[in-house]
């Protein structure tokens, strides 16, 4: 399956099947980046995988000269830190402006991948081969950057790749857990855009079990509500603020876990507590409110927040910088499907999220 987002730097494909890894010789050639110095840059753990190792095999085919450069694991290595030992890794190797980036990996590596590319010499191609299920959204929109100690991606870039190419046998070594995170973020894109990939996703929870062949189409069809969005607001103007559905709760969630909570995990708490706002003030049937929660919690996702103190949780969400006097912006679900930009009053937010926690939905 192929989908073309559109970009300031010009358009770029998106390639989603089983054992895409095959066809990233063909890719590099046609995007006239054979026959240079290629950086594959990955994280340690994904470096050890056989998807990596063949995938390396692959692309010795075309590049002058493949070489890897690998971290350790984990969102505390997307760090400048790590990324000023990736620009030392590039000079020792020689490699120059022409030659391509390679970024081989979960969220973690393709947003710390993405912005060496966008500052070394000031920008040199690359490629995101995600590897995660969560990385089907971070791969796409070009947002690239790193974490400061004062918090999570301070400092980063719009610099768009030249290609995202996603295989979903990569997906086969993921457990449980970083599966149902990746989910949370597949059903936000259901929620967003398409009914359709939500009523299959109720049907038929999707484990990381199955055969990869069958995820093609569900990965594809989440990864084509990012690309749409994207393509109508590159730089998060107006429309791209629909994405943030879940988010302006589950952020807050997530830091006041202290990052215990996943990701998705908090964006699952945030996409049903959101959508009771969006039912109290009747944008939303209760239906559907019960159906998002539903299928958040068979996909293995806490749908009730944990944490009592709604207040501390209210002062986190008080500091992000999408707030306006005149309440707080939040996209909020009216359907399976549609989702609007509203102004939220911090104590809808509160009772919400009482009512969730309490169990009251
Ligand atoms: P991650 O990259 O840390 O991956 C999670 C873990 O899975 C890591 O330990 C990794 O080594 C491991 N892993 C990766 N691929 C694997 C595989 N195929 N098999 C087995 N293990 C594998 O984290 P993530 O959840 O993919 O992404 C989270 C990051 O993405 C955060 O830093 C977040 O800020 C970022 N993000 C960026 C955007 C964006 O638009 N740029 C959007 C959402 C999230
Ligand atoms: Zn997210």
């Amino acid at each position: 399956i192929r989908l073309e987002v559109q970009s300031s730097q010009g358009a770029y494909p998106v390639l989603v099947d089983a054992g895409a890894r095959r066809f990233v010789p063909g890719l590099l050639q046609e995007l006239g980046l054979a026959g240079r110095k290629i950086a594959l840059i990955t994280d340690e753990i994904v470096q050890r995988t056989a998807f990596t190792e063949e995938l390396a095999g692959a692309v010795r085919e075309v590049g002058r000269e493949v070489f890897v450069l690998a971290f350790p694991a984990g969102d505390a290595h997307k760090s400048l830190a790590t990324a000023v030992e990736l620009y030392h890794g590039l000079l020792r190797r020689g490699f120059r402006r022409g030659d391509v980036i390679l970024a081989v990996g979960g969220g973690v590596v393709g947003d710390l991948a993405g912005f060496v590319a966008a500052t070394y010499m000031r920008g040199v191609p690359y490629v995101q081969v995600p590897t995660t299920l969560l990385a089907h959204d971070s791969a796409i929109g070009g947002k690239v950057g790193v974490n400061l100690e004062e918090g999570k991606n301070l400092v980063g870039a719009f610099y768009p790749p030249r290609a995202v190419l996603f295989d979903t046998e990569a997906l086969c070594t993921l457990d449980a857990r970083q599966w149902s995170n990746g989910m949370a973020e597949v059903i936000k894109h259901a929620i967003i855009a398409d009914e359709i990939l939500f009523e299959q996703l109720e049907a038929n929870p999707l484990t990381g079990l199955g055969d990869p062949a069958a995820f093609v189409d569900i990965v594809a069809r989440a990864m084509r509500v990012k690309v749409d969005v994207v393509n109508r607001d590159e730089r998060e103007t107006g429309l791209r603020q629909v994405l943030n559905v879940g988010h302006t709760v589950g952020h807050a969630v997530e830091q006041y876990s202290g990052y215990t909570l996943g990701h998705g995990e908090a964006v699952a708490i945030g996409l049903v507590v959101e959508a009771v706002i969006a039912a109290r003030r009747g944008l939303l049937s209760p239906a559907d409110a019960v159906r998002i929660a539903a299928v958040l919690e068979r996909h293995g996702l806490p749908i009730r927040p944990p944490y009592a103190d709604v207040e501390a949780v209210l002062r986190l969400m008080a500091v992000d910088k999408k707030h306006t006097h005149e309440g707080w912006t939040f996209a909020l679900p009216t359907a399976i499907g549609r989702v609007e930009i509203c102004k939220v009053q911090p104590d809808e937010v509160r009772q919400a999220y009482e009512e969730v926690r309490e169990g009251h939905r």
